[in-house]
């Protein structure tokens, strides 16, 4: 059995002072640019030597950092030193994405690295036995990795997400006021900690992708259902309360929305809906994505043609959310994306058509493909610990 830590993620926020943000700056400097000697870590961070080496004993104590004896050893002011870096052996963070019609765990080491994951058709039934049921999952999937110190759970899911209470809100699922924290550590064992699935998304992107190197970024999310979200310097913006909300953005067609409107965004793209337009239309007998998919491949025209409207629609939101946030880049994540990569040409053509601001280019994909809800449900969790890394292992 993986070993337990008691730690409780959620008391973490402002903890630790001094001692914490300095562990915090080592471990960072050596996350984005490791493996480096003490001097090169204090040379980053603006830290002195004997605080580098200190964090860096409390760290490698901890099994974050290791010395990294395959390299050569550096020579710095007179005696050479043995460069550090993560250890990325020990600890791990584990993720749950719960969606509409899937659930997704898994895990990943220190370098956001997916060490392994599995998919489960989403249980249905009352809340609480619904999250018993997949933390029996997510036990029995941990018991893969024995030799693993797991930090906690994450916990990224759709609909509005009430951290600090611990509490859900799903309207698809019919979740309200869902005390899915406690009801997992109690299951699990193991802190766990709460997130919207966009903003944790965009977590992962800052912290492993290419967002991270951006001054302001866009993350835009699409599948069963969408979500923005924004950072800057860094930085993921989280307003008060609810997040913002894109499900009923114009973006034109004749699609009928719950809201009473037509033409808005999640009506139009998410994948319930183009199935059910697939199978509408005779081009699938049975309400299954990948038979939609396999119907475009093949060349049948009104499957094409279902997919390319959904990638233009998607175009079109992007193009509007963007000429309003303006950022450096714009990272697009989702199966609606990744899924359908033979119709992201379709996409962009319709973003750069739509978008009034110069610069087409600043549009990338996600590089977690597929993997993009266990990656962010695990990164909540590895913010948490990049950001307070003594506080999270109890030290
Ligand atoms: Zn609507």
């Amino acid at each position: 059995m993986a070993k337990r830590l008691p730690a409780a993620v959620r008391d973490v926020p402002g903890a630790g002072g001094v001692r914490e943000s300095n562990a915090a700056a080592v471990l960072g400097a050596i996350r984005t640019d490791g493996p480096l000697s003490r001097a090169a870590i204090a040379r980053r961070t603006g830290l002195s030597m004997p605080t580098v080496s200190r964090q860096v004993s409390a760290l490698a104590e901890l099994e974050l950092l290791r010395e990294v004896s395959g390299l050569p050893p550096t020579r710095e002011v007179g005696r050479p030193t043995v460069p550090v870096d993560l250890n990325d052996d020990v600890i791990a963070a584990c993720g749950v994405h719960i969606g509409i019609t899937t659930t997704t765990y898994g895990l990943t080491n220190l370098r956001g690295g997916l060490l392994g994951s599995e998919r489960i058709a989403t249980p249905s039934g009352d809340p609480e036995d619904v999250l018993a049921k997949i933390a029996d999952e997510v036990g029995a999937f941990l018991q893969g990795w024995p030799e693993r110190t797991i930090i906690g759970v994450g916990l990224a899911i759709g609909g509005q997400v009430d951290a600090e209470h611990g509490l859900l809100h799903h309207g698809p699922l019919g979740w309200n006021g869902v005390p899915a924290r406690a009801v997992l550590e109690r299951a699990t064992g193991l802190p766990v900690h709460l997130d919207g699935h966009v903003p944790a998304m965009a977590s992962a992107e800052l912290l492993f992708g290419s967002a991270g190197r951006a001054q302001s970024s866009l993350y835009f999310y699409a599948r069963e259902m969408v979500g923005v979200a924004i950072a800057v310097d860094g930085v993921l913006h989280r307003g008060p309360g609810q997040s913002g909300s894109i499900a009923h953005l114009p973006v034109g067609g004749a699609v009928p929305c719950s809201c009473g409107r037509t033409g808005c965004l999640e009506a139009t793209v998410a994948e319930r809906a183009v199935v059910e337009q697939a199978v509408h239309a005779g081009v699938i007998a049975e309400p299954d994505f990948r038979l939609l998919l396999a119907a475009a491949e093949s060349g049948d025209p009104e499957a094409d043609r279902i997919l390319a409207e959904r990638a233009r629609a998607l175009g079109r939101a992007v193009a509007l959310v963007r000429d309003v946030v303006n950022p450096d880049l714009v990272v697009l994540g989702g199966q609606a994306v990744t899924d359908a990569p033979a119709y992201l040409g379709e996409l962009l053509n319709a973003f750069a058509d739509a978008s009034a601001l110069p610069g087409a280019d600043l549009v990338e994909v996600t590089k977690f493909g597929p993997d993009v809800q266990a990656m962010a449900a695990c990164t909540g969790l590895l913010t948490e610990l990049y950001a307070h890394p003594l506080s999270i292992l109890g030290a």
